[in-house]
């Protein structure tokens, strides 16, 4: 898709300046688009033609050739014209000529078919907004009158053009904000346009600021420059997993972008090497009473680079700081780090410390910090290390020499975590031969710093999801900050779960139980804002989010609907239980005598009727009534707990879920896959999968329920399979070649080039991860426990080997 940012203001704004200069830095082809009336004036003088060939302009107009490059030259008919085109005869033509509406068409023209050919910045009065109301970025530069005199005065002095201080003055005045019908007149500012004061700015100041919000937002997409910087390491890219892990069952959501990678962080190999790079969506439900405030969210995305056994701190630290300080242009000034402390058994980080040091952290912006905030390890034993982690100075504040790490004006925007060492199960630490690193970056927290704002929400990651909330409350976003958020933030995660091949729904367990609280939460906020909850709300703002992700995540396009049905059923029915909920709760209250209301009571409210405790609470204050909120919050604990056990308890069964039953399992989805298109129907597609211990789960397309004979039939196959002893291969080939060779694959686009097929005798051909078992005949017996439906249109079967 071609980027568009348009910059507008009267002459002497300091436009054209700042739109070379940000069109170089970008990258961008710069459309000045005085160039090309410029050029035509040139044609016309060098043809003799006066005004009074009006005809002749016009048709000259339609023939020219006019061409641009990223370096600022312009050709005419193939002849560099650049300095021809600045003359002062120029000039005088271009604005006669200008005036012909004709010519103005066919000019306009000119321009929009070089910018919709390439990532353009065009710069010039009215034509840019008007030509392009769909530019992805519209600035609108001014100055003072004085201001503007002065810089085209000195601009003239440089280009030798011949005029007094007066002339220019006169010349700036009568083309201020002139109606648009006056060619040369500059049109005043419109409300989509983001407007800067260049008065008492310098221009590199005008032209950073710009930088950061092209490149903080989708022109430069954050996501792209980190992509590109660390492919150009050697890394390669993989794939974001799904929010709901494939195949590990220890915990509901991806809440990093290390968890997918667990296997490889603890020694299988990666099939595309040793350096690593992604983003990934994670869900962190440990987050969800910090939302509210400026820096969490429950969903958010994690922008990770990997060295398995490769390179380690030294490194590590250089990309990170390279990344921040030159990609980004972040102020070394403005960052502090943190590194880990030792204890009786691994020393103090000094190695990490030193490299900070080398790079210009001060001693004053380093502290050393003990275990429980940098060091990793998973469980009790295993591989772990010390971490570093990158802070940020996002308040206006002047920036304290001293780092306080307990001071929330410091954001934490990066963890390089450092995979040092091994611990047995007594606690004995040794050096691991092969190290690696895992770096997490919050891409929201990044936005804000390079758009300059100290509130995630008011970076372009949300406008538009705030714009709406604001939009459907009839409410500013001032003043309603904690309910927008939680707002926006909680539709926002519920449509990545809701889209999630898994295909979970609200439910009051696990996954679906999450969703659940989070819709019901944002309703509760939405009731909080008077948002009429009938209407479409809801829908409303989660397609506006949907609109911003579908480029990124294929599931967010393909499960639009699911997605939108999920809310509205959810709303439907909270809102049914809320009605009797609050009848229920008249009951209670009505034979409450000593002013409160208990804490079995409240939970009551909850568990039976949905009720968020802070709309109970707000409900018998309304009574005079106060509730036993921390009695509620144990028995909520509690609750929780019980529900969490599940996972827990599949915890065990091996981290990375690869133990020896995982990976039989593996190896089973492969041949129900195969044996599902035999028997059911060719179409059959793989929509998501996830494996414990005990049990397989697959999702498939498929618009039927599955008859008896036909589960027969795919278990009889798949038993057949087994027992043929058929042997797993792996080999890496190029994608093209794997889509051609026929290999199934859920999520073709997001693979790198080279992938890993793996191959069950002539049955199977998958790309896939692994792992996987050598040969069919160690699966045991293949048995459907359960076939029921998902989602619209997609069929689950719940397997299991004994
Ligand atoms: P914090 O202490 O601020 O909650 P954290 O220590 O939990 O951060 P990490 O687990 O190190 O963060 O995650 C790596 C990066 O991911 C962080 O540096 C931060 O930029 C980002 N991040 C972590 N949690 C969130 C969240 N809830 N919302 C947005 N970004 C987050
Ligand atoms: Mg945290």
């Amino acid at each position: 898709m071609t980027k568009i940012v348009a910059i507008d203001g009267p002459a002497g704004s300091g436009k054209g300046t700042v739109a070379s200069c940000v069109a170089k830095a970008c990258n961008l082809l710069n459309i000045d688009t005085g160039a090309t009336y410029r050029c035509l004036a040139l044609a016309a003088l060098r043809n003799n033609l006066t005004l009074d060939d009006k005809n002749e302009i016009i048709n000259l107009s339609k023939k020219i050739n006019v061409e641009l490059t990223v370096d600022g030259k312009v050709y005419l008919d193939g002849e560099d014209v650049t300095d021809l085109i600045r003359g002062k005869e120029v000039t005088g033509i271009v604005s006669q000529i200008s005036s012909i509406p004709e010519v103005r068409e066919t000019m306009v023209d000119i321009q929009r078919k070089m910018a919709e050919k390439h990532d353009a910045i065009l710069e010039g009065r009215d034509i840019t907004t008007v030509v392009f109301p769909n530019a992805d970025y519209k600035f609108y530069l001014d100055a003072s009158l004085e201001e503007r005199v002065n810089r085209r005065f000195k601009q003239n002095i440089e280009k030798n053009i011949d005029m007094n201080y007066d002339e220019i003055y006169e010349n700036i005045k009568a083309r201020d904000y002139n109606d648009m019908n006056k060619p040369v007149g500059a049109l005043k500012r419109t409300d989509d346009q983001i407007y800067i004061d260049t008065t008492n700015m310098e221009i590199d100041e005008v032209i950073e600021k710009i930088l950061k919000i092209v490149q903080g937002g989708k022109l430069m997409n954050l996501k792209d420059l980190y992509i590109n910087f660390f492919i150009s390491k050697g890394h390669k890219q993989i794939p974001s997993s799904p929010v709901v892990p494939e195949n590990d069952p220890s915990v509901l959501f991806n809440t990093a972008g290390m968890q997918p990678l667990i296997p490889y962080l603890m020694g299988q190999p990666h099939p595309y090497g040793t350096r690593l790079c992604d983003y990934q969506k994670c869900i962190r439900t440990n987050d969800l009473e910090e939302i509210g405030d400026k820096t969490h969210h429950t969903f958010f995305e994690m922008l990770g680079n990997w060295s398995l056994g490769d390179y380690f701190k030294e490194e590590s630290i250089n990309y990170s700081f390279e990344f921040l300080t030159k990609v980004l242009n972040i102020p070394v000034s403005k960052l502090a780090v943190t590194v880990f402390e030792g204890d009786n058994s691994i020393p103090r980080d000094e190695v990490s410390a030193n490299v900070w040091r080398s790079l210009g952290i001060s001693n004053d912006r380093i502290a050393y910090l003990d275990a429980s905030n940098n060091f990793w390890i998973a469980g009790t034993s295993g591989p772990c290390g010390g971490d570093t982690e990158i802070f940020y100075w996002r308040s206006t504040d002047e920036v304290p020499t001293k780092f306080d790490p307990d001071d929330s004006r410091w954001v934490e925007i990066w963890n390089n975590v450092f995979m040092q060492y091994n611990k047995d199960e007594n606690g004995n630490v040794t050096e691991l031969p092969k190290k690696n690193v895992d770096t997490g970056m919050g891409l929201e927290r990044v936005v804000a710093v390079l758009e300059g704002v100290d509130d995630n929400y008011k970076t372009s990651v949300w406008k538009k999801a705030i714009e709406k909330i604001e939009q459907v409350s009839n409410k500013s976003y001032e003043g309603n900050e904690v309910s927008m958020r939680i707002i926006a933030d909680h539709i926002r995660t519920a449509v990545f779960i809701s889209a999630d091949p898994a295909g979970i729904k609200p439910s009051n367990t696990d996954q679906g139980y999450i969703l659940r609280r989070l819709i019901r939460r944002a309703i509760r906020h939405a009731k909080k804002l008077e948002i009429d909850i009938d209407s479409n709300w809801e829908g409303q703002i989660a397609s506006v989010i949907m609109d911003e992700y579908k480029k990124y995540y294929i599931e967010i396009e393909s499960n639009r609907e699911i997605v939108l049905d999920v809310l509205h059923n959810e709303k439907v029915k909270f809102n049914r239980t809320l009605e009797k909920g609050l009848r229920e709760f008249e009951k209670i209250t009505s034979d409450i005598t000593d002013g409160k209301l208990n804490k079995d009571l409240a939970f009551k409210l909850y568990d039976t009727y949905g009720f968020p405790i802070e709309l109970t609470i707000e409900l018998a204050s309304e009574k005079g009534i106060s509730v036993d909120a921390e009695g509620f919050a144990e028995k909520f604990k509690a609750h929780q707990e019980l529900s969490r056990a599940g996972s827990t308890a599949k915890f065990k069964g091996g981290l990375a879920g690869t133990g020896e039953m995982e990976t039989k399992y593996h190896t089973a989805t492969h041949l129900l896959n195969a044996a599902l298109k035999i028997v059911v129907s060719k179409d059959v597609h793989q929509k998501g999968s996830n494996i414990t211990e005990e049990r397989m789960r697959f999702d498939f397309s498929c618009d039927h329920k599955l008859t008896d004979e036909e589960k027969t039939a795919t278990e009889d196959l798949v038993n057949t399979w087994i027992a043929a002893g058929l042997e797993v291969t792996a080999i890496e080939m190029p994608k093209e070649q794997a889509v051609k060779s026929g290999a199934e694959c859920m999520f073709i686009e997001k693979y790198p080039d080279t992938v890993t097929v793996y191959s069950i005798g002539d049955v199977s051909m998958e790309l896939c991860g692994g792992p996987h078992v050598k040969n069919t005949s160690e699966l045991g017996h293949f048995h459907i426990q359960k076939e029921e439906a998902s989602s619209a249109g997609v069929r689950r079967i719940k397997a299991i080997l004994d």
